[in-house]
């Protein structure tokens, strides 16, 4: 398996090192034609709307609108996967079927690191929040995987995972072992029907 990390702006080495560290090979992508190489690809945190120009600029937003990849987006990736963000018009690749609102903890708690209870895992997980979004509606096929404060911190769908908080920078490894197994199930669904 070939994990891809999107290397047009934040925390790309942070994310190799972590599926490097679940055993998997991880490969920074910088042009289109190397998505063709990757199984899964993980969006890093940053800003969502520079990212979005530079996903423009290099021909990333309609190739990724329109594959088929298992796709994992943290912080300002999951921004760039929702179907809605608040006070836009409207999404940049519309994967997961949500509403975002940016920037949604307010500023003198702009960072903060907390241990959250993840939906069917025993082990919480380590997340850094750093001026992050939250969901504030989810839609049909998008589970719930951990709150906090009320809020809605990390969903999952089919293919695709969204998260509001920074797991590679600390050594939690759950958010990057759920994505790999989500990849080997939709690796093994590919196989079992030819594509
Ligand atoms: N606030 C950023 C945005 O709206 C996301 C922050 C982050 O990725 N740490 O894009």
């Amino acid at each position: 398996m070939k994990i891809g990390v999107l290397a047009l702006q934040g925390a790309v080495r942070e994310h190799i090192r972590l599926v490097e560290a679940c055993g998997e090979e991880a490969i920074p992508i910088k042009r289109v034609e190397e998505l063709s190489g990757i199984d899964g690809l993980i969006l890093p945190g940053g800003e969502s709307t520079t990212m979005r120009r530079l996903m423009d600029r290099y021909g990333f937003t309609e190739i990724l609108r329109e594959s088929d990849l298992p796709m994992f987006g943290t912080c300002a990736g999951l921004i760039l996967l929702a179907r809605n963000i608040e006070g836009y018009e409207e999404g940049h690749l519309g994967k997961l079927d949500i509403t975002v609102e940016r920037n949604s903890f307010g500023r003198q708690v702009d960072s903060f690191e907390e241990e959250l209870p993840v939906a069917g895992i025993e082990e919480k997980a380590l997340a850094v929040f750093i001026r992050a979004p939250h969901i504030r509606e989810t839609g049909e096929g998008v589970e719930t995987l951990s709150k906090t404060a009320g809020r809605i911190v990390a969903v999952r769908s089919d293919r695709h995972l969204g998260i509001s908080f920074h797991p590679e920078l600390t050594d939690s490894l759950v958010f990057h072992r759920f994505f790999i197994d989500m990849v080997k199930v939709d690796m093994d669904n590919k196989l079992s029907v030819g594509m």
